[in-house]
């Protein structure tokens, strides 16, 4: 099998180049062609011997997306793509213009094995994880189709990064590469729903990302009703690991709260976040649940501006997250829904 060369480091390159027996700079050439140059054919690597490209050409492949579709939204510069992998999967991946620049949401995963209950993503089914190549071309096509320059990635699209994890680093590492992109994972923010051993081990990387944790309830009775993960990573721990990760890392942790109206917004529940919260290093964003077919869940965004304020009177500060896109988030995690009806649903993270 043809491998994967957008995948590979730089020292993994250049083992492959010295085992073709070619000298140490030809790994850095090729590595520039695929990561800054983003050339997709090796017979266009103008740089290397003809003979060369042709050996490369049999041994490895360069991977590539195709659009699927793409959702633009007529209100602000949102716009949705959804891929197609070369495996025939799908994934989703959402330009966003803020006023410091433009950052893409990435999607890790095709699918999702944790069963959140408000999530389209883990209903379309679990597929498998990307490879970091994957990852990367989002980038590098939303780049060239829309002619922007993304400056802040955000891996909150389909998936759970924590249940790919070496890829998910791997991808960071060519991603902030100074021989390759070069971007400081300052401008990087990782969303797990919670996976504790993950969140540990990431802050023993000390890569500098911002972590995101999705909260959602306050309680283990109510986080378990709607995250499945809570039940095998209970609120304790996940405070817990959240506590590390600051204490290691030096940077806050952000906890996303999708206000869900009836189900996580009572004064009760602002009380227990609170509390939950009370003296820790955090940032809490409040967004309204963007309401799926399949299930009832929903909330206006006054609903969530009115549990804003009850956190705020209980002494906790939160922001509501600005919506970017409204009128195309409606299909969040749906594209791909619709494209891969038939997906494999087997694969439950806690029946593994
Ligand atoms: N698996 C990771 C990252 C992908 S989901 C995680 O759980 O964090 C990205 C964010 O979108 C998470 O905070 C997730 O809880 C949230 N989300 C999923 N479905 C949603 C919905 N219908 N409305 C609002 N937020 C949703």
């Amino acid at each position: 099998m043809q491998q994967d060369i957008l995948s590979m480091t730089l020292p993994e390159l250049r083992e492959a180049m010295a085992s073709f027996g070619q000298p140490g700079y030809r790994a850095a050439q090729i590595y520039r062609q695929l990561h800054v140059r983003h050339v997709r054919q090796f017979m266009e690597m103008m740089d290397i011997p003809t003979k060369l490209r042709t050996e490369l050409d049999a041994r490895f492949c360069i991977k590539s997306l195709f659009v699927a579709r793409k959702l633009a939204s007529s209100i602000d510069n949102t716009v949705k793509y959804l891929y197609r992998l070369p495996d025939g999967g799908h994934v989703e991946t959402v330009l966003m213009k803020y006023h410091h620049g433009w950052r893409l949401c990435i999607s890790t995963q095709v699918g999702c094995r944790m069963g959140c209950a408000f999530c389209a993503s883990t209903i379309a089914g679990y597929v498998r994880g990307l490879t970091p190549s994957e990852m990367l071309l989002q980038i590098d096509e939303t780049e060239r189709r829309e002619g922007v320059t993304i400056s802040g990635i955000v891996l909150m699209g389909i998936g759970e990064p924590m249940d790919n994890f070496e890829n998910v680093m791997r991808f960071l590492e060519l991603l902030s590469d100074p021989q390759g992109r070069g971007m400081s994972l300052r401008h990087v923010t990782l969303s797990t729903c919670g996976i504790v051993p993950g969140i540990r081990a990431l802050a023993d990387r000390r890569t500098g990302l911002t972590l995101a944790v999705s909260l959602h309830s306050p309680t283990d009775a109510g986080r378990s009703r709607i995250m499945p993960v809570n039940r095998r990573y209970p609120l304790a721990e996940l405070m817990e690991a959240c506590r590390y990760y600051f204490t290691v890392t030096g940077r806050r942790v952000t906890f996303e709260y999708a206000v869900m109206e009836g189900e996580n917004d009572s004064q009760a529940d602002a009380k227990a976040l609170a509390d939950l919260l009370y003296g820790q290093q955090a940032h809490v964003n409040l967004i309204p649940v963007n309401s799926i077919k399949e299930r009832s869940y929903h909330a206006t965004r006054r609903a969530a501006q009115e549990f804003m304020q009850r956190l705020e009177r209980l002494g906790l500060h939160a922001t509501v997250r600005r919506t970017l896109g409204s009128d195309i988030e409606a299909a969040c995690g749906q594209l791909r829904h619709e494209a891969d009806a038939a997906a494999d649903t087997s694969g439950d993270f806690l029946t593994k």
